[in-house]
């Protein structure tokens, strides 16, 4: 389904874009250029800059489905994180420290490469240095707060982190029940629709075609097919598509979209400003297993987004799906028990959007040097800084000068499979359903679930 009847309706952030968003010409018959690229989001994107800024007289042309920033892209939190789908501590005991160490500062180096990318561009993606501060909201969070600085130590990174009492956190941002905060100056929020339409318009002016309204049915060494003809590729293809190459048989099982929903606030007035705080806009969050994030956006309005829109049996992937009404209910309650000075505060956007998360949670970015096949993705809903990072080890891989960056733990690697229907929704409704109850009896200050156990280590990695 296409959104000819308007593709502000998608996200806050395309509406806010600035942009026109008029889809650009469709591919109308089979062409061919050097690097053929199925997604306009951001790992598209990159991956087109990086390689025209490596190479300008490459022919590299991106086809997407609807329009530039459709996807994830257009539609996230505006957290820039170095923040990675496995925790310091897991990534330690699956790749050792000095690896886990190489990830967090790689993606902190991509924070910093967006910010110097958007202004060399003149992309105005409101970037902002605002840190992060993950609060423990309840004493059972405490403990989670301290493992994660214990991890971050046993990796020679605690200095990028401070424990923060209760007072300390109320001295940035007043939300009731917290028994006290992790900080770290790393990590940054942006608009995220600025920079996704900023991004078509860099990769256009330095001689990337952009084909919309084109959907790639299939795709072979050499060629993404299209229902208009097929776009071959003498020098390599890039499956940039994230959640939605899973509507391809071939990819079918190598994500899971999950969803991740979002409520928008009215602009607060300064008075309402005053009683929060948050003078510093730091990306915060709690360590709920059910993730909750939450930006102050560029205008003053406050942004919440939750997992929780229930996975939906063979994967499917529906526009109904973005606006599912429980889950946005919960998410503004939940803004409200945050905060309950803004008890009267009005919701003027909702919407969301799927993430891939592959069955070990382990993003990967990889290039077959005989198929010339590239892959970028999986994310698991933090995919800002890492598509940038992602984009340039393709293009370094497909312009064969690989470098230091291609060493890091997620590069060549892919992951298993995730396993058929009706097992997979079976699992998959299980874990969401597990976690949140585990997360509402520690909440409710009741003894956890029996099956709590079984449920964290199925979903430990
Ligand atoms: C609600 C929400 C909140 C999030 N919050 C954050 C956050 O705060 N911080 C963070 O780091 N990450 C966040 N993420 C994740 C982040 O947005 C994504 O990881 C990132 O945008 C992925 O970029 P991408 O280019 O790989 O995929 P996408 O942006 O999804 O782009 C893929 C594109 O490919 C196109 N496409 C797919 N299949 C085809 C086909 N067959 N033919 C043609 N075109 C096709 C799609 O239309 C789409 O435009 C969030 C995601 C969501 C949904």
């Amino acid at each position: 389904m296409t959104r000819m009847d308007g593709y502000a309706n998608v996200s806050f952030w395309l509406e806010d874009a600035g942009d026109d968003l008029t889809s650009r010409p469709a591919l109308q018959r089979s062409a061919e250029v050097d690097v053929a690229i199925l997604g306009g989001g951001y790992t598209g994107l990159w991956t087109a800059y990086y390689l025209l800024r490596s190479n300008p007289r490459l022919r590299v042309a991106v086809v997407e489905r609807e329009i530039a920033g459709y996807g994830a892209s257009g539609r996230n939190g505006g957290w820039c994180s170095p923040r990675f789908p496995l925790s310091a501590g897991a990534m330690t005991r699956r790749w050792g420290a000095d690896a886990a160490r190489a990830v967090i500062l790689a993606l902190q180096d991509s924070v910093n490469e967006i910010q110097r990318v958007t202004e060399r561009e003149a992309i105005d993606a409101k970037f902002r240095a605002s840190g992060t501060l993950t609060v423990a909201r309840g004493a059972h969070q405490l403990p989670v707060l301290q493992s994660m600085l214990a991890a971050y130590e046993r990796i020679g990174l605690g200095d990028h982190y401070q424990l923060l009492s209760a007072e300390e956190v109320a001295q940035r941002v007043r939300v009731t029940d917290v028994y006290g905060g992790l900080y770290t100056p790393d990590g940054a929020s942006l608009h995220p629709g600025r920079l996704i339409r900023g991004l078509a318009h860099t990769v256009e002016r330095l001689g990337c075609t952009i084909y919309e309204q084109t959907r790639v049915t299939e795709f072979r060494p050499g060629a993404l097919i299209t229902e208009a003809g097929e776009l071959r590729a003498t020098t390599a293809i890039v499956l940039a598509g994230e959640a939605y190459l899973t509507r391809l048989s071939k990819l079918h099982r190598a994500l899971l979209p999950v969803y991740s929903l979002i409520c928008l606030t009215e602009p607060l007035s300064a008075e309402q400003w005053s009683g929060i705080g948050w003078e510093r806009g730091e990306n915060l969050a709690s360590t709920r297993n059910t993730v909750v994030y939450l930006t102050r956006t560029p205008d003053g309005r406050i942004l919440f987004g939750s997992r929780g829109a229930p996975y939906s049996f063979g994967s499917r992937i529906a526009d109904a799906q973005d606006r599912h009404a429980p889950t946005l209910a919960m998410i503004q309650a939940s803004l409200r028990e945050w905060f309950p000075s803004l008890a009267g505060v009005k919701f003027t956007h909702a919407w969301g959007g799927p993430v891939g998360m592959p069955i070990d949670w382990t993003p990967a970015v990889r290039f077959d040097a005989k198929t010339r096949i590239g892959f970028a993705g999986g994310y698991t809903g933090q995919g800002l800084s890492t598509s940038n990072l992602a984009g340039r080890i393709l293009a370094e891989q497909i312009t064969g000068t690989p470098a230091e960056l291609s060493s890091l733990p997620f590069v060549q690697r892919r992951s298993p499979n995730w396993i058929p229907e009706p097992l997979r929704w079976l699992v998959v409704r299980y874990m969401q359903n597990a976690l949140e109850r585990i997360d509402l009896a520690q909440e409710a200050g009741r003894a956890r679930p029996l099956d709590a156990w079984f449920a964290e280590r199925l979903g430990r990695h």
